[in-house]
């Protein structure tokens, strides 16, 4: 038996709210929703983030956000929403197995994004050269 939450979710090990299921990917309700509607969407097969999900699971994985968004929005009658991925323990990824948040947003939810700053003079060629170095 896996100790993966996800996988146990797919397996039917762990009840999920699922709202969309296809050969690949699954859609379900977050338990702990920032927004009511809040979505996860996942591989069906397990692949700890997206740096190692293979490149048809991450179209697949868009595609079917893209393609439920708008039942989520028209189903909660939200107005907008964040589409995020958490990669990585220190931005926040708590479960080890790839997923997309699709959070509906609805107007003054309070739910605000952090902020960001402008880059002190010259330094942002720097970055963008330290990037660009790797790829
Ligand atoms: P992340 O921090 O990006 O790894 O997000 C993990 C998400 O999984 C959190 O928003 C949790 O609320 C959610 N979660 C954890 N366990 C379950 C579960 N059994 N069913 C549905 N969502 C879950
Ligand atoms: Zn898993």
């Amino acid at each position: 038996m896996t100790d993966c939450i996800f996988c146990r979710i797919i397996a039917g090990e762990i009840p999920s709210d699922k709202i969309y299921e296809d050969d690949e990917v699954v859609a379900f309700l977050d338990i702990a929703p920032v927004n009511p509607g809040h979505v996860l969407v996942i591989p069906k097969a397990h692949y700890p983030d997206l740096l190692v999900l293979p490149e048809q699971l991450t179209v697949q994985l868009v595609m079917v956000a893209q393609k439920i968004a708008p039942a989520i929005i028209t189903g909660v009658g939200a107005a907008g929403f964040n589409l995020t991925l958490n990669n990585g323990v220190v931005a926040g990824q708590a479960v080890g197995h790839v997923h997309l948040h699709l959070i509906p947003r609805f107007k003054d939810d309070g739910r605000e994004l952090w902020s960001g700053q402008p880059y002190p003079a010259g330094e942002a060629a720097v970055v963008a050269e330290k990037i660009r170095k790797q790829l």
